[in-house]
């Protein structure tokens, strides 16, 4: 079976990524699989793809082998983008996920219905050492909940209800968010890439 290093320290994204890089035979490693203590690589750019770069490419750098990074986060529509790429510390460190699923809902608490639209995005950077970094980018569309429901996954999981369904993301479970999430969408894309490293 194939390895790849997954450039991330965040177990729910490193279990969702277990869970579909399996279905292609390939064994992901995350970061929190390597005995090594690497440096955590500091999110200084400005958009997903930069992110994503800033960590595939720091982590081939010093491992010398291929290494993929995500860089994800949700995008409000009513916020005006945001939290986007500050998604993850989104009300301020530490980071904490309840507290910035509150912060969401409070600054949407005015916000009719249909105007609550919102996308999870993932943008994938895939460095082979010595080749040009290569991204690809999915999407998960939906809404924002009024409360938190449900008790899977991770992040704004409790807040987001993906387009088609009435329940949230954390309700729906696992085996349902890897068939519909910005992960899986962003790594059908990848696809072609995937093929060719078997
Ligand atoms: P990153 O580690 O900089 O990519 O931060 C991603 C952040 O976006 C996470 O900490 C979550 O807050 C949010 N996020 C990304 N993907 C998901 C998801 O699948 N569900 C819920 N929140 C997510």
């Amino acid at each position: 079976m194939k390895e790849i290093i997954i450039a991330t320290k965040n177990e729910g994204k490193a279990k969702e990524f277990k869970t579909l890089f399996a279905r292609y035979n390939i064994k992901a490693v995350s970061l929190l699989d390597l005995s090594e203590e690497l440096p955590d690589i500091e999110e200084t750019g400005s958009t997903f793809e930069e992110n994503a770069a800033l960590k595939s490419e720091g982590i081939a750098e010093i491992l010398n082998i291929p290494v993929i990074a995500d860089d994800s986060g949700l995008v409000v529509d009513a916020l005006d983008g945001r939290p986007g790429i500050f998604s993850a510390r989104y009300a301020g460190e530490p980071k904490d996920d309840k507290k910035n699923l509150e912060k969401v809902l409070d600054e949407l608490e005015d916000v009719p219905k249909e105007d609550r639209s919102a996308r999870f995005v993932c943008v994938l950077a895939v460095t082979i050492p010595g080749e040009q970094t290569i991204f690809k980018k999915g999407f998960c569309e939906g809404t924002i909940a009024y409360v938190e429901k449900g008790s899977h996954g991770f992040g704004y999981d409790p807040i987001f209800i993906p387009k088609g369904y009435n329940q949230t993301m954390a309700e729906l479970g696992p085996e349902e968010k890897n068939k519909i999430s910005h992960r899986k969408n962003a790594m059908i894309q990848l696809e072609d890439w995937i093929q060719n490293q078997r």
